[in-house]
């Protein structure tokens, strides 16, 4: 709280006009501007605006009927004249900043006080909403602030006074391990969940920790942008990328005992970029990494990421990393990763957002300390900006070629089994014989469809020769999309990445 409180303060103090905080918990903001209160040289008169009942007491939030503050414009322009040392705090103001006269008046406001002299009377606007709209005409006056997300003792503090109010004994590990699953939630959300929880049996146990992982997935789903993914996958349902696995293997040590590793002076470990063929088992290995390493997965969709008003792509971007943050240590998995940058450096059809965007995403990859294990891949990079394929963005860059020999008989035997089929009755080196430039996901959609050809036919099992005459028939994609294919070999052979093979 107190660093969060001392950036506040140093925006306030620095003169910040219009301070833009994108939160929904309002209660929590209220408090944070409190507190802030009591550290600053002069103490400010506080006025709030909100679109539900319009000017209303910062304390006791009773509605103020004077005529002329029933509306925006009118409450705005009063504070054109003020001359005391005040804080607009505006609340989900967000769907007027489209309206010239809120922004001539705004900017107004906000020019007033950057005009003025520190000693005199000055007015900083607040506003506050869930949503983040910034106009380009204030682009420059507004600094956006980032409202952090709790710490695992401040959400354990709320979980024992939760309890205290509630008259119900919580032991201190049942506190701790609650506060770890509620990371990345605000207090609002924590509350919503224990009560939720409480209201199913009158006390908290360690069984609510699986309503409360539930409703954390609905609540980070709702982000838009992240979802926690669930699956069964491990290491071992991977076929081949024998070099990706063992390396993986090792990082998955170091990720396992960070704070050993730490200590002895081991980096973190970032990240790797999978680039290659489709369907070779690359979203695979983001699953089977998190399983490895003990951690979950939340997948990003970039796409997702893209608002309309300007900053509000970056401010979508850096709310889903800080959830990352907060669920870490975790996995992000970016599928795709080409579909979201490629071409940054060619036009700026999108006023410049995606370059932003991008920009940002660059700079947490090459700063990033925290345990954020990201897994990047894509197929087609060749519109792809240099510096993000440069070292130090990732610790590896791996290349995904089509399986080999060996390693489709082992694909082959892996999806057999995972059906319940006996390898030992297959004659696996012919298949694999069979199917040069097959990918993992055409080797599985084969043996996918002679089981259930076997099972419409009523045969008791499958053989050899019923996996070769879906083979004879199967269309790789390898074929399909051969032109894609040979622009990604092509790429991969100037690229000289390590082969996860
Ligand atoms: P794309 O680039 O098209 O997203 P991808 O490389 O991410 O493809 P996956 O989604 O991992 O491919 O593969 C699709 C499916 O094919 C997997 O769910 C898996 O069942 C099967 N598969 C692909 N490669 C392998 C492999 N090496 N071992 C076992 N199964 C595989």
């Amino acid at each position: 709280m107190n660093e969060t409180k001392n950036k506040l303060a140093s925006y306030i103090c620095a003169l910040r006009p219009i301070i833009y905080i994108n939160h929904f918990d309002f209660s929590a903001v209220d408090a944070l501007i409190q507190e802030v209160v009591k550290i600053l040289p002069a103490t400010p008169e506080i006025y709030e605006y909100n679109d539900a009942f319009g000017s209303v007491d910062f304390e006791w939030k009773n509605r103020q009927d004077y005529n002329e503050t029933k509306d925006l414009p009118s409450f705005l322009s009063n504070f054109y004249e003020i001359e005391e040392e005040s804080f607009l705090v505006l609340k989900d103001i967000h769907f007027y900043l489209e309206n010239p006269k809120i922004i001539a008046l705004l900017k107004a406001i906000a020019l007033k006080t950057l005009n003025t002299k520190q000693e005199d009377f000055n007015t900083i606007i607040f506003i506050v909403a869930s949503k983040l709209v910034i106009p380009t005409e204030l682009e420059k006056l507004i600094t956006v602030f980032d409202f952090p997300l709790l710490q695992q003792a401040q959400i354990a503090e709320i979980i024992e006074k939760f309890a205290q109010e509630l008259e119900f004994v919580i032991e201190t590990d049942l506190v701790e391990e609650l506060a770890l699953s509620c990371k990345g939630l605000s207090e609002f959300e924590i509350k919503q969940i224990l009560c939720l929880a409480y209201e199913d049996g009158g006390y908290i146990d360690i069984n609510d920790k699986k309503l409360i992982i539930q409703e954390k997935e609905q609540i980070i789903k709702k982000t838009g942008s992240l979802e926690i993914v669930d699956f069964k996958e491990t290491i071992d349902a991977i076929g081949g990328l024998n070099n990706l696995k063992s390396w993986l293997k090792k990082k998955a040590k170091v990720f396992k005992q960070l704070d050993k590793a730490r200590e002895y002076g081991v980096d973190i470990p970032k990240g790797i970029m999978l680039v290659g063929m489709p369907g070779c088992g690359k979203s695979l290995v983001a699953k089977a990494t998190s399983r490895l390493f003990e951690v979950p997965l939340l997948r990003l969709d970039i796409g997702k990421l893209l608002g309309k008003y300007v900053g509000e792509s970056e401010a979508n971007f850096r709310q889903a990393i800080k959830i990352a943050e907060a669920v870490s240590p975790c996995i992000l998995y970016i599928d795709e990763i080409e579909k979201a940058f490629a071409g940054v450096g060619e036009t700026d059809g999108d006023g410049g957002v995606t370059k932003r965007l991008f920009g940002s995403f660059l700079t947490w990859l090459q700063e990033k300390e925290n345990t954020v294990f990201v897994v990047a891949t894509a197929n087609d990079i060749s519109k792809f900006p240099p510096e993000f394929l440069r070292k130090g963005r990732f610790d590896e860059l791996f290349s995904v070629d089509f399986p080999n020999e060996e390693e489709r008989k082992k694909i082959f035997e892996i999806h057999l089994q995972k059906r319940g089929k006996l390898p030992q009755d297959i004659d696996l080196n012919r298949l694999a014989k069979q199917t040069n430039k097959f990918s993992g996901a055409d080797i599985e959609a084969v043996v996918k469809e002679t089981i259930e050809t076997a099972f419409i036919d009523n045969k008791d099992k499958i053989n050899t020769q019923d996996l070769i005459t879906v083979i004879n028939v199967t269309q790789p994609l390898s074929k399909s999309l051969a032109d894609k294919i040979n622009k990604i070999k092509e790429i991969l052979e100037k690229m000289k990445f390590k082969s996860a093979s």
